[in-house]
């Protein structure tokens, strides 16, 4: 059975904890200023009781996830899509039916699943889809990860303090490199010091692409990955903190092992001596789960060296 498929429950996993920003963090709503107007480009916020909560939304914590995984997957040589509109593996790859003819894969996948052949539709998307496609989603298919939108709260769910500031623009023309006349614009931002609840839940996900997802995390906590806009300004940085790591094995297994999930790709990953046993999760808290991630980037490697040998 592939991990891919939605109808069996082999693992999952979660990282969860805070997100709080050493630096300016903007997460605005992606829009340029106009030029030559006089704008107040506001933070994302979100209604919560009775306020307005500044937050970070799953999808751009997604998106980042998916960027930097897919540039590092391809710097291995390994072959992914882009993931954008028209662009994913079920719109590129092409499959060849006896009955059906070539088909795209999306449109291979739909036709089975309409004649209850969802064997075929989950062979065929497991052969022919990518990494990112499998571990993000696909047209079609939802991935085997989601990103909750993170938002100040605490355990409690009571808002934590978050301190806005705001900085004057001036907007150049892109042309001529001057500066436009009357182009000021006034760009809010959280101040260093707020945190974020970050949560990021997989199913199914072998130890290699989780290995792959840990090496992002780290990246984000050393600075590396930077979230929001105007990075190129230092604004972004973001640190994790009372990070937790939980997972928990279908049938359970063996204390602190991870199985493998995939044959002759995945490797297992024995975490005995770092993750304790809670309630049936394999767990592990603060610097203990950067050491689970560096486990897991082992199985990560192996799986390069694997897909090249093939
Ligand atoms: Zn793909």
């Amino acid at each position: 059975m592939y991990w891919t498929s939605s109808s069996i429950l082999l693992r999952e996993t979660v990282v969860e904890g805070y997100l709080t920003n050493s630096s300016p963090l903007r997460i605005g709503s992606g829009r340029e200023p106009p030029l030559g107007a006089v704008v107040d480009l506001a933070v994302l916020r979100i209604p919560y009781k009775d306020e307005f909560l500044p937050y970070i939304p799953g999808s751009s914590i997604k998106g980042i996830f998916r960027s930097y995984t897919s540039s590092m997957a391809k710097s291995a040589k390994l072959d992914v899509c882009t993931g954008l509109a028209k662009e994913t593996c079920m719109d590129l790859k092409q499959i060849e039916d006896p009955e059906l003819g070539e088909q795209t894969l999306g449109r291979y996948v739909e036709l089975k699943l309409r004649s209850r052949n969802s064997k075929d539709a989950m062979d065929a998307f497991f052969k022919k889809a990518c990494l990112m496609c499998k571990i993000f989603g696909s047209l079609g298919y939802a991935g085997k990860i989601r990103f909750s939108d993170a938002y100040p709260l605490d355990e409690n769910g009571n808002p934590l303090p978050v301190r806005l500031g705001a900085r004057t623009g001036i907007a150049i023309n892109r042309r001529t490199g001057a500066v436009m006349e009357h182009a000021l614009y006034t760009v809010e931002y959280v101040e260093p010091g707020a945190k974020f609840r970050f949560k990021m839940e997989c199913t199914n996900l072998p130890n290699y692409a989780l290995g792959l997802l840990g090496i992002v995390l780290r990246m984000i906590n050393e600075g590396q990955v930077k979230i929001g806009g105007f990075k190129t300004r230092g604004f972004g940085e973001v640190k994790f903190e009372n990070i937790r790591f939980k997972n928990r094995e279908f049938p359970q297994s063996v204390d602190g092992i991870l199985k493998s999930l995939e044959e002759g790709l995945d490797s297992e990953v024995n975490l005995q001596g770092i993750v304790r046993i809670e309630d049936g999760w394999q767990v592990a808290e603060d610097h203990d789960v950067w050491s689970v991630l560096e486990k897991l980037k082992e199985a990560w490697i192996n799986a390069i060296s694997r897909s090249r040998s093939h």
